[in-house]
């Protein structure tokens, strides 16, 4: 492992001070789940990492109607998962982080560093030269993507985001909270996993810039039906081969603000608007939650080896959207 200068921050000013005077050279350290197998596979190499554990405050579940749900960056998963409110309101959230990896990595691993973590793309890991690394190639593009490559088209790398909360956020129209010097900004999950996207020189899979870091994740509070399916190889310790999230509200068994977000297959959460607009205004049925999954997989466009991705993805949504009826 590299030698690296090792700062617990106070407060987010003294972290985002500390960010702007390394530059490229800072790394931010939440849980450390994702940041530190990394910087051991010399896949990153900061010059500092600012630990941001040491920050009083954000650590925290809030959920009120004037102010909405609002989860601190610093809030492991386990305890988002063990959340009765949760449980009984958000339950696609905290049925999204109880299946993340294992119960050591939800009890360190935290939501702010669940939606910023990396691609877990073998080809990355195992120091092939890739747009992450520095190369001009993605090798899923034409090798082996079974299990990491998106089935939904993709710029530059053709990894998957790999975060189940994020599927889950971005069914629940959630806002993030980002800090920097400059002030506070707050974006649509959307806006905020775009798809890999160049930023100060990295190919990331979110925006924020070298000097920015998450302080909030926020979502709208209104009664929802929601619910979050996931399918991966081992039953823990591993990552979405394919994922769904769905939220609606149901009332006599109509559905409305109907949102329909598919994860482990394209290189953000994929949000079917052609599905949603099947079922607004609807009572489901099995012919409309097969004709929904349908509309979902359309635009599926699979690599060599993941083909089977798109059958599975329809039965997930299919199997989610029945369930929530029940
Ligand atoms: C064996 C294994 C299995 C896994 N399986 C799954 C799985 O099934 N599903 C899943 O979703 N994930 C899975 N993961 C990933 C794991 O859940 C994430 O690595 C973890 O949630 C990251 O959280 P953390 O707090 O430890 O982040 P860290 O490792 O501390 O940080 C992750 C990244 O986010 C940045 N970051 C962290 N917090 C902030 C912040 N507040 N503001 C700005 N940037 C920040 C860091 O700089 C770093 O780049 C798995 C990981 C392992 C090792």
């Amino acid at each position: 492992m590299i030698n690296f200068k090792h700062i617990d921050a106070s407060s987010t000013d003294h972290a985002l001070s500390v960010l702007s005077q390394y530059g490229e050279g800072a790394r931010v350290l939440a849980g450390g789940q994702d940041l530190l197998f990394r910087i051991k596979k010399y896949i990153v190499k900061p010059e500092c990492v600012v630990n941001l554990k040491t920050i009083p405050g954000l650590n925290y579940i809030r959920l009120t109607p004037e102010e909405n749900l609002r989860i601190g960056a610093l809030t492991t998963l386990s305890k988002i998962a063990e959340s009765a409110e949760l449980q009984q309101r958000y339950s696609v959230l905290a049925q999204a982080a109880g299946v993340v990896a294992s119960p050591q990595i939800r009890n360190m691993g935290t939501l702010g560093g669940n939606i910023c973590q990396d691609v877990w793309c073998w080809y990355l890991q195992d120091g092939f030269s890739c747009w992450k690394s520095g190369g001009k190639f993605c090798d899923l593009a034409g090798g082996d993507s079974r299990y990491y490559g998106s089935i939904m088209g993709g710029h530059l790398c053709l990894s998957n985001h790999p975060s189940d909360t994020a599927v889950a956020l971005a069914a629940l129209d959630a806002r993030i909270h980002v800090a920097s010097p400059r002030g506070e900004r707050v974006a649509p999950i959307s806006n905020f996993l775009p798809g890999h996207t160049w930023i100060d020189g990295r190919l990331q899979s979110h925006t924020l810039q070298f000097d920015e870091i998450v302080t909030e994740i926020e979502a709208p509070f209104r009664p929802t039906h929601s619910t979050y399916l996931k399918f991966a190889l081992r039953k823990s310790w591993d990552f979405a081969i394919a994922s769904v999230a769905v939220s609606a509200v149901i009332e006599d068994g109509i559905w409305d603000e109907v949102r329909i977000v598919l994860g482990g297959i394209a290189t953000f959460p994929y949000r079917s608007l052609e599905a949603e607009s099947l079922l607004r205004k609807k009572k489901i049925s099995d012919a409309l939650a097969g004709a929904a999954a349908e509309a979902a997989l359309q635009p599926a466009k699979p690599l060599k080896m993941n083909g089977y991705k798109v059958d599975l993805s329809k039965t997930l949504l299919r199997r989610a959207l029945l369930s929530l009826a029940e």
